[in-house]
């Protein structure tokens, strides 16, 4: 078979990318749609083999859906070190200690998996890492010249929820990027609120979402000042209440000086925008007109809280003055459900069954799909040729190399959701071929001005 002398080309040497054939990508798409998947996030990642449940709560990640998570991921990363959190790594599992010393070891209830090493040694898989991180400051933090301080890391959460479900939406084991920030007093504390506020929105809007900064209850955290960052879907665990207006704001007018950071805050605050349990029906009548009232539900992506000293009392967790005295550092922790945002891209972005993953976090910048039926080797070899010119180009790639009939290919794409493709079939030549933006228009082009196309839209991104 002429295909098999080509079996060693089939890996991209360029490692800055992962290009790939489709014949050879692990990627076990399924036929039917899951019965227990009740929401097409869920539905849409079993299918294209995105994930794999292993017990109850709890997933494999496989390659497609590995890449597209580490790719958020890398974002969510950038825009921290981009108001200048640290980042470090803390481990899954935690000793019970420190727990018992804020108190939350009987607090936290059953969703802390609880375990012991072999000693008796009471251990727990971290469902959140303020005690941890409050130790490793206390021990290591002793004077107030060292403050602020923004510390993060992206690490596996377990958290034994009652009813995990919808897929990586609600799971006992999940990925999160979680912050804690140490200042002096409330002030410089309510500053570094404020950052981390401006980085949310910036993160989130690089991921192609709209999400709203929602005052929020704080819950088992604790503290008096919280935003939830939701994007609306109808699949939406959270009930929240707001002044549409808010959806308007335009933060690209703002950059990460202080004072521009503090009135994007005040833009926000402007409008009534609250999640169910901080709603008050005579607040949002009195606050919000009639036409601008908008009640729905959304996914809740993030979670920024200030807490002041409630950690660092009980842990002991203090700094000298310049004058000798000691005080209390005070704390904010900042969450981002990494993996959730995976579900939370695909109920935004998923309509009427096309799948288009904004181009910042494709698994793909573009798939090529041409007619190989009935064996069509100069389609393969041109198809093939395509493939060697954007690798070399640093563009990533997946080469739809099987024999199925294209109708076929383009269902399987339509869920695969890369948002660019060049068709290989009827309408192209020797030297033109189809363009097409998923849902978007189709154009006939020779392959530099594609190129050049995917090289320009890069360097936007
Ligand atoms: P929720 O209200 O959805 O239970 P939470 O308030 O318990 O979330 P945080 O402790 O603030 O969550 O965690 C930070 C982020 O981690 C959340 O905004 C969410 O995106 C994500 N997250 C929390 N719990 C889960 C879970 N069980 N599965 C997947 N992601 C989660
Ligand atoms: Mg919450």
């Amino acid at each position: 078979d002429w295909k098999e002398t080509l079996y060693e080309r089939k890996f991209s040497k360029n490692l800055k990318i992962r290009a790939m054939y489709l014949s050879k990508l692990f990627i076990p798409l399924l036929r039917e749609t899951p019965s227990d998947a009740k929401i097409k996030s869920h539905q849409l990642m079993l299918k294209t083999g995105m994930i794999k449940q292993s017990s109850s709560g709890i997933y494999s990640w496989l390659p497609l859906g590995f890449k597209i998570m580490k790719k958020i991921e890398q974002i969510v990363r950038e825009e921290q070190n981009k108001i200048g959190a640290q980042e470090l790594l803390m481990p899954t599992i935690q000793s019970a200690e420190i727990w018992k010393e804020s108190g939350r070891y009987d607090d936290y209830g059953e969703e802390m998996l609880r375990i012991k090493d072999r000693q008796g040694k009471e251990m727990l898989y971290g469902p959140t890492n303020e005690e941890l991180i409050t130790e490793i400051f206390r021990a290591s933090v002793k004077s107030y010249k060292s403050l602020p301080q923004l510390l993060y890391h992206i690490q596996w959460k377990f958290r034994d929820e009652l009813r995990p479900r919808f897929g990586v939406m609600r799971c006992k084991e999940f990925f999160m990027k979680d912050a804690y920030s140490f200042d002096l007093n409330d002030e410089e504390a309510k500053k570094s609120y404020n950052k981390m506020f401006f980085a949310y929105l910036n993160t989130f809007k690089r991921l192609g979402l709209t999400a709203i900064p929602m005052e929020a209850d704080t819950g088992p955290i604790g503290g008096d000042l919280s935003h939830e960052f939701v994007i609306l879907a109808e699949t939406g665990e959270s009930k929240i209440y707001s002044d549409k207006r808010i959806f308007d704001i335009d933060i690209s007018k703002h950059n990460g000086e202080d004072d521009s950071i503090n009135g994007l805050r005040k833009k926000y605050d402007e409008f009534y925008a609250v999640t169910d349990d901080k709603f008050k029906k005579e607040d949002f009548e009195k606050k919000v007109t009639k036409e601008n009232q908008l009640v729905t539900k959304g996914i809740e992506v993030g979670h920024i809280f200030y807490f002041g000293d409630k950690y660092s009392k009980p842990l002991n967790c203090s700094v000298d003055l310049q004058d000798g005295k000691k005080v209390n550092v005070k704390m904010g922790s900042y969450g981002v459900g990494v993996s959730r945002l995976v579900g939370a891209i695909i109920e935004a972005k998923f309509n009427n069954s096309i799948m288009k993953w904004p181009e910042s976090v494709s698994p793909f910048e573009i798939a090529i799909i041409p007619s190989l039926q009935k064996n069509d080797k100069s389609n393969y070899l041109k198809a093939e040729k395509i493939y060697n010119l954007l690798i070399k180009n640093n563009i990533d790639v997946l080469f739809d190399d099987t024999d199925e009939h294209l109708s076929a290919k383009f269902k399987k794409f339509d869920l695969i959701g890369i948002p660019y493709q060049i068709i290989l079939g009827s309408k192209s030549t020797d030297d033109k071929f189809e363009f097409k933006e998923v849902n978007g228009k189709t154009e006939t082009l020779p392959l530099e001005e594609i190129k050049n196309k995917l090289l320009n839209k890069k360097s936007l991104n």
